[in-house]
């Protein structure tokens, strides 16, 4: 099949990402074998491929925002038919033992395992996934408009529970890519007001250095939630300025499975409408250029 590999990780424009033609996987036990319709560009795999993250595993196939039809399933695998229409998230396996797993917080699992960084993701023609952690996709997303739900709306709807948005209140989000389009519309939809700060693409590197101004403009009692993965290093804070009269600053770490079953039942219940950018499958070279560059309106999604 036609793959996409992280050969050596470095800057996007210097090519690290190459195409392959490797063996078909072969779903191992509760595992099904997906053949992939579409699979979204998130900035998490700019981050993987360019090194911000650590490697976790050789020759990685990136992609967490996939969307497939099941057409194997491995021995004992149960929980899905074949041609069923499954979404694969960057969640690819939590231990279910530790301390988090066993409180509901499984986001926080000290043995996870993610699509697309340490298990092989959906920049192929397939992909393998524990069914455990598939999602069903809501019959009212075609396969374009629900890839970017996968990550991008997923985390953004954990983002917005971590932000403790009161009923009515103001919600200012900072830069408005893939993710912000879809969590503006559910916070609107529970009738929050909305103030979008967007800023040039030279700044997008030094995401850092928003937190303090971030903070700043909150409200008492109000809460900064940070939904990427990696972060710049965040400057100096004033306590007075910025941290006091019970101002909180969160970071919000992946999503357990019931924030994204949660999500996708509220999207399909309010009509959530995804910009799109598509690509083919074997330009997902350009589609990763053009997101480091700012160039994608809405999300840029791989299509078969
Ligand atoms: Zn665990
Ligand atoms: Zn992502």
């Amino acid at each position: 099949m036609l793959a996409w590999e992280v050969e050596r990780p470095g800057p996007v424009d210097r090519g690290p990402l190459v195409r392959v033609d490797k063996e078909v996987p072969q779903p191992a036990a509760g595992e099904v074998r997906v053949r992939v319709r579409t699979c979204g560009v998130c900035r998490t795999d700019l981050h993987v491929i360019e090194g911000d993250l650590p490697v976790h595993r050789a020759r990685v196939t990136p992609g967490h925002e996939i969307v497939g039809t099941v057409e194997q399933l491995g021995p004992g695998a149960q929980r899905w038919r074949l041609g069923d229409r499954v979404g694969v998230p960057w969640l690819a396996h939590t231990c279910g033992t530790c301390r988090f797993c066993t409180t509901g917080r499984e986001n926080l699992c000290l043995a996870p395992r993610f699509t697309g960084w340490d298990v092989d993701g959906g920049y192929a023609e397939y992909a393998v996934v524990n069914e455990a952690y598939a999602y069903a996709v809501p019959d009212t997303f075609d396969d374009e408009e629900a890839a970017p739900l996968l990550c991008a709306g997923i985390i953004g709807y954990r983002a917005l529970k971590r932000a403790n948005l009161p009923d009515g209140g103001r919600l200012g989000i900072y830069g408005f890519g893939g993710s912000a389009h879809i969590t503006a519309q559910v916070a609107l939809a529970r009738g929050a007001r909305i103030h979008v700060m967007t800023r040039a693409p030279e700044a997008q590197a030094l995401a850092g250095t928003l937190v303090p101004p971030a903070l700043a403009a909150l409200d008492r009692g109000g809460t900064l939630a940070i939904a990427g993965i990696h972060l710049s290093d965040v400057p100096g804070l004033d306590y007075q300025r910025d941290l006091f009269e019970e101002r909180t600053l969160q970071s919000v770490t992946a999503n357990t499975r019931r924030d994204g079953e949660e999500f996708l039942r509220e999207a399909a219940r309010i009509g959530v409408r995804v910009t799109t950018s598509p690509y083919p499958m074997d330009r997902a070279d350009v589609a990763l250029r053009d997101l480091a560059h700012d160039r994608v309106a809405g999300a840029a999604v791989l299509v078969r």
